[in-house]
């Protein structure tokens, strides 16, 4: 079974097989996480990215997808690119953008498995520019992620606060 684990930090210090980015739909990079994981990885994963954009990709990975590249200079081997849900405050658009939200964190577990990934981190995928509130994102990340069936022996959820690291380590004492 694989055993999640939470700590504070930045994702891109992470000594992991893969990290996952909290990437937009463009894949060419942004804020946030995304700004972070191309500073850090170098332009290597850009011009993945670029390739990806120019083969499998043209219009953009879709919300809920998930992709891998080199992880340039980061200690990863790679980056599993996915796309978080916009969150909106309208409650029956929420109940729709939850399963994109749930998506993410299945399919990039499935590109893990694929590469043969053994350790993965995670960020708090769409809380950032996404808007995406803390708790009920920590719940759908948690959950998702416990019921998912992997080979992959650590999840890593990596909160660059001390609020979102609190809203995480009590959702995995649950
Ligand atoms: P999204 O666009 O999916 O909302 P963001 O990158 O804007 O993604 O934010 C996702 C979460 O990651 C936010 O909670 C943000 O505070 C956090 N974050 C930002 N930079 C880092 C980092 N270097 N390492 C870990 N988490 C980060």
């Amino acid at each position: 079974m694989v055993a999640v684990t939470v700590v504070r930090g930045d994702i891109t210090e992470q000594e992991v097989d893969a990290v996952v980015n909290a990437a937009n739909s463009e894949l060419l990079g942004g804020g946030g996480v995304d700004g972070a994981i191309h500073r850090r990885g170098g332009p290597a994963i850009l011009a993945e990215c670029r390739r990806l954009r120019d083969t499998e990709y043209p219009r953009g990975l879709p919300t809920g997808g998930a992709v891998a590249t080199t992880a340039g200079e980061l200690p990863a081997r790679w980056v599993i690119h996915t796309v978080g849900p916009v969150w909106s405050a309208r409650g029956d658009r929420a109940a729709q953008l939850a399963p994109l939200l749930a998506s993410c964190y299945r399919e990039s577990l499935r590109v893990a498995d694929e590469l043969g990934a053994r350790t993965v981190a995670f960020p708090a995928i769409s809380t950032g520019a996404y808007r995406w509130p803390m708790d009920d994102a920590a719940r759908i990340a948690v959950d998702t992620v416990r019921e998912h069936s992997t080979v992959v022996e650590e999840v890593r959820f990596v909160l660059y606060d001390a609020t979102a690291y609190d809203i995480f380590a009590d959702r995995l004492r649950q």
